[in-house]
């Protein structure tokens, strides 16, 4: 049996992004989303060696400290013909300026060095880890992705980060080129398209009723 939410969660998150992002995702549920920075939390240091383990320590960091339901996601590019890089190193790779140009110049760069040309050989995805862990550690969680094919070069300023690099299977715009509605394509407007919408909706068939 999986835990239902309800009244307040905390978002264990210090991205306004996400943050807002969430808030909009929880609205129809009617639950109260509070921010781990307006509460004050700190943030943990994300150690974990896969992005369901990250998702996992930010959740149950939040949940112990503030004593209620609290919610996490981790998510990041793995790139087939790179063993799964960047992965859980995503962020990293924009660097301290959060530069994702520079992120998808490496990426390429690297896939170049492999002869990875072809589009076959340039298969990659995203991936969203979600986390709710309540205050006596009882935790939910999900994960899922979305397959594609990086293109280059990048096309469209639409989303962030490895965005405009990255074309859906069966799509023929890049993230990048989609509006966000397109690129979640949630319920009733679409199915879920991205990796982020997809877990959202597994979460919510087993721990949210909508109102
Ligand atoms: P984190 O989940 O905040 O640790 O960061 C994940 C990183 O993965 C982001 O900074 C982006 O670089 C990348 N990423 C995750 N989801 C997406 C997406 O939907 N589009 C583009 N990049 C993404």
């Amino acid at each position: 049996m999986h835990r239902r939410i309800s009244g307040k969660l905390v978002i264990a998150t210090h991205n306004p992004g996400k943050l807002a992002e969430m808030r909009e995702l929880l609205a129809p549920y009617g639950i109260e989303a509070v921010s781990a920075g307006e509460l004050g939390l700190d943030e943990p240091a994300e150690t974990g060696d896969s992005f369901q383990a990250n998702a996992r320590i930010k959740a149950v960091a939040a949940a112990r400290a503030a004593r209620l339901p609290a919610f996490a996601d981790d998510s990041g590019l793995a790139v087939d013909a790179l063993d799964g890089a960047p992965g859980i190193y995503s962020a990293r790779w924009a660097g301290e300026n959060r530069d994702f140009m520079a992120a998808m110049t490496r990426v390429e760069r690297l896939l170049q060095e492999r002869g990875a040309t072809t589009p076959g050989r340039r298969k990659a995805h995203f991936v969203s880890a979600l986390c709710v862990a309540w205050p006596d550690d009882h935790v939910e969680e999900v994960e899922a992705r979305v397959d594609g094919t990086l293109v280059w070069p990048p096309r469209g300023t639409a989303g962030f980060g490895y965005d405009p690099a990255f074309l859906p299977d069966g799509q023929t715009r890049t993230f990048g080129e989609m509006t966000s509605v397109e690129k979640h394509g949630l319920p009733p407007l679409g199915l879920g398209l991205s990796h982020r919408a997809r877990a959202f909706v597994k979460l919510a068939e087993m721990c949210l009723e909508r109102r």
